[in-house]
């Protein structure tokens, strides 16, 4: 009967880091009011006689903009401390919210093109499949829990030199505060079409050709920019 159930660990969650993500950073870098004024003349976005309040509108959203997302960041910490104290105790079976209050939008993506059903147990995430409801997926996932610590205890009897070093993590490739800052100064907008929509970090010279995972090197696409984007390199 169980052969039906796939039960399949994805990855070690990274609640931890999800959360240090809702500190707010510091106040972004922005252009002064005058520097603002100028950038709206030479793009030909305001003229003389409406640059005055162009400029003022603009400040305003920017305002209103850090304090929506201080909002959205308080939620979205109190959304993920409530879910970890949950999933040390119970498997959770993650709602498109907590999807991408964890995973990063590509991640996301796969999981709904998939149709996969994602549970958070213990900071691993397990994907389901099968003809079982959610209680009866919930005991699978503590079983296949139980067979794994089993399996890395019994490990780490016979390699005894690991058995005081945790499991290494994997690690993240860009640093939290780092995108913070990205998200801040891009003002949490695809830095080429203005969309507010499955937003990516993107790394303007891509790693593989030596660009690093600095603020200056990142930049916030959507989904759409960033796949036109790749088009054109390749
Ligand atoms: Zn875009």
């Amino acid at each position: 009967m169980k052969k039906k159930a796939k039960i399949e660990r994805l990855e070690v969650c990274a609640i931890e880091t999800a959360i240090d993500r809702t500190k707010p950073g510091p106040p972004p870098e922005r252009e002064t009011r005058e520097q603002t004024r100028l950038r709206l003349l030479i793009k030909g976005e305001a003229s003389d006689d409406d640059v005055d309040a162009v400029v003022d509108a603009e400040i305003k959203r920017r305002h209103e903009w850090d304090k929506e997302w201080c909002q959205e960041l308080r939620e979205r910490r109190k959304r993920l401390v409530a879910l970890r104290r949950e999933s040390q105790k119970n498997p959770v079976h993650l709602n498109s919210v907590q999807l991408e209050d964890l995973l990063d939008s590509e991640k996301v993506e796969n999981c709904k093109r998939l149709r996969r059903d994602v549970y958070l147990f213990r900071n691993i995430l397990y994907s389901v499949e099968g003809p079982y409801s959610e209680p009866e997926f919930k005991i699978l996932i503590r079983e296949e829990a139980d067979r794994e610590s089993a399996y890395f205890q019994r490990a780490c009897g016979r390699h005894q030199e690991c058995a005081s070093e945790p499991l290494p993590l994997r690690r993240e490739r860009i640093p939290e505060r780092v995108r913070v800052a990205v998200w801040r100064r891009d003002q949490g907008r695809c830095a080429r079409c203005g969309r507010r929509e499955k937003l990516e970090y993107d790394h303007i010279i891509p790693v593989a050709e030596g660009g690093g995972s600095t603020a200056r090197n990142i930049e916030l696409l959507c989904e759409r920019c960033n796949r036109s984007k790749g088009r054109k390199i390749t």
